[in-house]
Protein backbone atom coordinates (compact mmCIF):
# COMPACT_ATOMS: atom_id res chain seq x y z
CA UNK A 1 0.00 0.00 0.00
CA UNK A 2 1.52 3.57 -0.70
CA UNK A 3 2.26 5.45 2.43
CA UNK A 4 -0.02 8.14 1.33
CA UNK A 5 -3.10 5.72 1.81
CA UNK A 6 -1.96 4.37 4.65
CA UNK A 7 -1.74 7.26 6.21
CA UNK A 8 -5.19 7.92 5.32
CA UNK A 9 -6.08 4.73 6.51
CA UNK A 10 -4.81 5.24 9.85
CA UNK A 11 -6.67 8.72 9.93
CA UNK A 12 -10.13 7.34 8.97
CA UNK A 13 -9.77 4.72 11.98
CA UNK A 14 -8.26 6.88 14.62
CA UNK A 15 -11.03 9.30 13.99
CA UNK A 16 -13.63 6.82 14.39
CA UNK A 17 -12.05 5.36 17.30
CA UNK A 18 -12.35 8.60 18.66
CA UNK A 19 -15.90 8.72 17.99
CA UNK A 20 -16.77 5.31 19.41
CA UNK A 21 -14.48 6.20 22.69
CA UNK A 22 -16.92 9.68 22.79
CA UNK A 23 -20.15 8.19 22.83
CA UNK A 24 -19.01 5.21 25.40
CA UNK A 25 -17.48 7.96 27.72
CA UNK A 26 -21.01 9.53 27.28
CA UNK A 27 -23.50 6.76 28.30
CA UNK A 28 -24.30 5.78 24.56
CA UNK A 29 -24.11 2.29 23.41
CA UNK A 30 -22.58 2.63 20.33
CA UNK A 31 -23.53 -0.78 18.40
CA UNK A 32 -26.72 0.25 19.03
CA UNK A 33 -26.44 3.88 18.20
CA UNK A 34 -24.85 2.26 14.87
CA UNK A 35 -28.16 -0.44 14.79
CA UNK A 36 -30.49 2.13 14.34
CA UNK A 37 -28.45 5.06 12.78
CA UNK A 38 -29.60 7.37 11.93
CA UNK A 39 -33.26 7.64 13.34
CA UNK A 40 -32.04 6.74 16.89
CA UNK A 41 -29.01 9.04 16.87
CA UNK A 42 -30.20 11.31 20.34
CA UNK A 43 -31.15 14.66 18.66
CA UNK A 44 -31.85 15.82 15.08
CA UNK A 45 -29.42 18.88 14.67
CA UNK A 46 -31.42 21.29 12.91
CA UNK A 47 -34.02 21.43 15.44
CA UNK A 48 -34.98 24.83 16.29
CA UNK A 49 -34.30 25.70 19.58
CA UNK A 50 -37.80 26.75 20.88
CA UNK A 51 -40.47 25.65 18.62
CA UNK A 52 -44.36 26.63 19.56
CA UNK A 53 -46.30 24.12 20.95
CA UNK A 54 -48.15 21.55 18.75
CA UNK A 55 -51.98 21.84 20.13
CA UNK A 56 -52.50 17.95 19.21
CA UNK A 57 -49.70 16.97 21.37
CA UNK A 58 -49.61 19.62 24.16
CA UNK A 59 -53.50 19.66 24.36
CA UNK A 60 -56.20 22.53 23.63
CA UNK A 61 -53.95 25.80 23.03
CA UNK A 62 -51.98 24.20 25.80
CA UNK A 63 -51.92 26.77 28.86
CA UNK A 64 -50.44 29.66 27.46
CA UNK A 65 -47.53 32.63 28.47
CA UNK A 66 -47.87 32.22 32.09
CA UNK A 67 -49.03 28.70 33.16
CA UNK A 68 -48.62 27.22 36.13
CA UNK A 69 -46.88 23.60 37.37
CA UNK A 70 -50.56 22.24 37.92
CA UNK A 71 -51.79 23.59 34.34
CA UNK A 72 -48.91 21.61 32.77
CA UNK A 73 -49.27 18.72 34.62
CA UNK A 74 -53.11 18.89 33.95
CA UNK A 75 -52.41 18.84 30.12
CA UNK A 76 -50.15 16.04 30.12
CA UNK A 77 -52.83 13.79 31.92
CA UNK A 78 -52.54 9.98 31.79
CA UNK A 79 -50.18 10.67 28.86
CA UNK A 80 -50.32 8.02 25.71
CA UNK A 81 -48.54 10.57 23.15
CA UNK A 82 -45.52 7.75 22.69
CA UNK A 83 -44.67 4.23 23.10
CA UNK A 84 -42.91 5.18 26.65
CA UNK A 85 -46.66 5.37 28.22
CA UNK A 86 -46.59 1.33 27.43
CA UNK A 87 -43.67 0.35 29.88
CA UNK A 88 -44.04 2.92 32.52
CA UNK A 89 -45.72 2.68 35.76
CA UNK A 90 -45.59 6.17 36.85
CA UNK A 91 -45.12 9.42 35.21
CA UNK A 92 -42.27 11.34 36.51
CA UNK A 93 -42.96 15.36 35.94
CA UNK A 94 -40.60 16.55 38.34
CA UNK A 95 -40.15 17.91 41.83
CA UNK A 96 -39.17 20.46 43.69
CA UNK A 97 -39.56 24.44 44.48
CA UNK A 98 -42.05 25.95 41.61
CA UNK A 99 -40.31 29.57 42.20
CA UNK A 100 -36.79 27.95 42.03
CA UNK A 101 -34.06 29.57 40.65
CA UNK A 102 -32.11 27.22 39.69
CA UNK A 103 -33.52 24.47 37.31
CA UNK A 104 -32.08 20.88 36.78
CA UNK A 105 -33.05 19.14 33.65
CA UNK A 106 -32.02 15.15 33.10
CA UNK A 107 -32.60 12.84 30.43
CA UNK A 108 -35.89 10.34 32.02
CA UNK A 109 -37.12 8.42 34.62
CA UNK A 110 -34.91 5.22 35.70
CA UNK A 111 -36.35 2.10 37.48
CA UNK A 112 -36.50 3.95 41.03
CA UNK A 113 -37.73 6.91 39.66
CA UNK A 114 -40.77 4.87 37.46
CA UNK A 115 -41.14 3.43 41.22
CA UNK A 116 -41.99 6.31 43.19
CA UNK A 117 -42.87 9.10 40.47
CA UNK A 118 -40.02 11.26 41.30
CA UNK A 119 -36.98 12.46 38.94
CA UNK A 120 -33.47 11.72 40.86
CA UNK A 121 -34.37 9.27 43.64
CA UNK A 122 -32.07 5.89 42.62
CA UNK A 123 -28.13 6.37 42.88
CA UNK A 124 -27.76 8.74 40.23
CA UNK A 125 -29.99 10.61 42.49
CA UNK A 126 -28.79 10.27 45.51
CA UNK A 127 -25.20 11.84 44.17
CA UNK A 128 -27.06 14.96 42.41
CA UNK A 129 -29.13 15.48 45.88
CA UNK A 130 -25.50 15.26 47.65
CA UNK A 131 -24.14 17.58 44.95
CA UNK A 132 -26.61 20.29 45.34
CA UNK A 133 -27.16 19.41 49.74
CA UNK A 134 -23.58 18.89 50.76
CA UNK A 135 -21.87 20.77 47.55
CA UNK A 136 -23.56 24.11 47.38
CA UNK A 137 -25.51 23.63 50.57
CA UNK A 138 -28.94 24.13 49.31
CA UNK A 139 -31.91 22.24 50.23
CA UNK A 140 -33.04 20.24 46.95
CA UNK A 141 -36.57 21.42 48.00
CA UNK A 142 -35.20 24.68 47.04
CA UNK A 143 -34.26 23.90 43.02
CA UNK A 144 -36.95 22.52 40.72
CA UNK A 145 -36.22 18.74 39.14
CA UNK A 146 -37.05 17.35 35.71
CA UNK A 147 -36.56 15.69 32.78
CA UNK A 148 -36.75 15.74 29.06
CA UNK A 149 -39.06 12.42 29.38
CA UNK A 150 -41.56 11.48 31.71
CA UNK A 151 -41.77 7.88 31.25
CA UNK A 152 -39.18 5.50 31.93
CA UNK A 153 -37.59 4.13 28.44
CA UNK A 154 -36.75 0.19 28.56
CA UNK A 155 -33.59 -0.81 29.94
CA UNK A 156 -32.83 2.78 31.00
CA UNK A 157 -31.59 3.42 27.00
CA UNK A 158 -31.65 7.39 25.88
CA UNK A 159 -34.68 8.37 24.42
CA UNK A 160 -35.46 8.36 20.81
CA UNK A 161 -36.17 11.89 18.94
CA UNK A 162 -40.01 11.07 18.60
CA UNK A 163 -40.75 10.54 22.20
CA UNK A 164 -38.34 13.81 23.21
CA UNK A 165 -40.36 15.49 20.93
CA UNK A 166 -43.56 14.03 22.42
CA UNK A 167 -42.60 15.29 25.53
CA UNK A 168 -41.03 18.62 24.84
CA UNK A 169 -43.90 21.02 25.25
CA UNK A 170 -44.60 19.48 28.80
CA UNK A 171 -40.74 20.03 29.85
CA UNK A 172 -41.41 24.02 27.66
CA UNK A 173 -44.54 24.06 29.63
CA UNK A 174 -42.56 23.51 32.72
CA UNK A 175 -39.61 26.01 32.11
CA UNK A 176 -42.35 28.76 31.60
CA UNK A 177 -44.01 27.80 34.80
CA UNK A 178 -40.57 28.18 37.34
CA UNK A 179 -39.01 30.60 35.18
CA UNK A 180 -35.74 29.94 36.22
CA UNK A 181 -32.83 32.16 36.53
CA UNK A 182 -30.58 29.09 35.30
CA UNK A 183 -31.61 25.89 33.69
CA UNK A 184 -28.42 23.13 34.69
CA UNK A 185 -28.97 20.62 31.55
CA UNK A 186 -27.34 17.01 33.00
CA UNK A 187 -25.93 15.14 30.18
CA UNK A 188 -25.75 15.11 26.41
CA UNK A 189 -29.43 14.29 25.92
CA UNK A 190 -30.40 17.71 27.75
CA UNK A 191 -27.94 19.09 26.50
CA UNK A 192 -28.33 18.63 23.38
CA UNK A 193 -31.82 19.30 23.24
CA UNK A 194 -32.01 22.60 25.05
CA UNK A 195 -29.11 23.25 22.34
CA UNK A 196 -30.82 22.31 18.93
CA UNK A 197 -27.75 20.27 18.29
CA UNK A 198 -25.84 17.35 19.13
CA UNK A 199 -23.27 18.12 21.42
CA UNK A 200 -19.98 16.44 22.88
CA UNK A 201 -20.83 17.07 26.78
CA UNK A 202 -17.27 16.34 28.07
CA UNK A 203 -16.41 19.45 25.32
CA UNK A 204 -19.51 22.17 26.23
CA UNK A 205 -19.90 21.42 29.67
CA UNK A 206 -18.59 24.21 31.80
CA UNK A 207 -19.40 26.86 29.48
CA UNK A 208 -22.46 29.24 29.25
CA UNK A 209 -25.30 28.99 26.77
CA UNK A 210 -29.05 29.80 26.60
CA UNK A 211 -32.08 28.39 26.44
CA UNK A 212 -35.28 30.64 25.11
CA UNK A 213 -32.84 33.33 27.03
CA UNK A 214 -32.44 31.91 29.88
CA UNK A 215 -28.86 31.25 30.78
CA UNK A 216 -28.01 27.17 30.38
CA UNK A 217 -25.27 25.64 32.05
CA UNK A 218 -24.67 22.03 30.56
CA UNK A 219 -22.39 19.50 32.61
CA UNK A 220 -22.35 15.37 32.94
CA UNK A 221 -24.72 13.37 33.73
CA UNK A 222 -24.36 12.25 37.52
CA UNK A 223 -24.87 8.70 36.70
CA UNK A 224 -21.34 9.54 34.33
CA UNK A 225 -19.89 10.57 37.12
CA UNK A 226 -21.17 7.47 38.80
CA UNK A 227 -19.68 5.71 36.33
CA UNK A 228 -16.25 7.36 35.44
CA UNK A 229 -16.26 8.37 39.37
CA UNK A 230 -12.78 10.25 38.56
CA UNK A 231 -11.49 13.60 40.62
CA UNK A 232 -11.15 15.23 37.06
CA UNK A 233 -14.87 14.35 36.70
CA UNK A 234 -16.35 15.43 40.13
CA UNK A 235 -14.26 18.74 40.23
CA UNK A 236 -15.97 19.63 36.58
CA UNK A 237 -19.49 19.40 37.78
CA UNK A 238 -18.62 21.30 41.37
CA UNK A 239 -17.05 23.67 39.50
CA UNK A 240 -19.84 23.88 36.82
CA UNK A 241 -22.71 23.85 39.91
CA UNK A 242 -20.83 26.59 41.35
CA UNK A 243 -21.38 28.73 38.16
CA UNK A 244 -24.67 27.75 37.93
CA UNK A 245 -26.10 28.56 41.81
CA UNK A 246 -23.16 32.14 41.19
CA UNK A 247 -25.58 32.96 38.31
CA UNK A 248 -28.74 31.94 39.76
CA UNK A 249 -28.06 34.26 42.71
CA UNK A 250 -27.05 37.30 40.36
CA UNK A 251 -23.29 36.77 41.07
CA UNK A 252 -22.33 35.32 38.37
N1 LIG B 1 -31.39 9.91 35.37
C1 LIG B 1 -32.08 10.94 34.83
O1 LIG B 1 -31.68 11.51 33.82
N2 LIG B 1 -33.20 11.30 35.42
C2 LIG B 1 -33.67 10.75 36.51
O2 LIG B 1 -34.71 11.16 36.98
C3 LIG B 1 -32.92 9.69 37.06
C4 LIG B 1 -31.79 9.29 36.48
Amino acid sequence: MDRALADEARGVLASARETIAEWIEEGVDAWSAMDAAPESLPLAADRPPAPPIPADLAGEAAWGDAPTLAAVREALGDCRRCPLCEGRQRIVFGDGNPDADLMFVGEGPGEQEDRQGLPFVGRAGELLTQMIEKGLEIPRSSVYICNIVKCRPPANRTPLPPEVNACRPFLDGQIDAVRPRVIVALGKPAASLLLGRDVAITRVRGTWQQYRGIPLMPTLHPAYVLRQYTPENRRSVWEDLKKALARARGEG
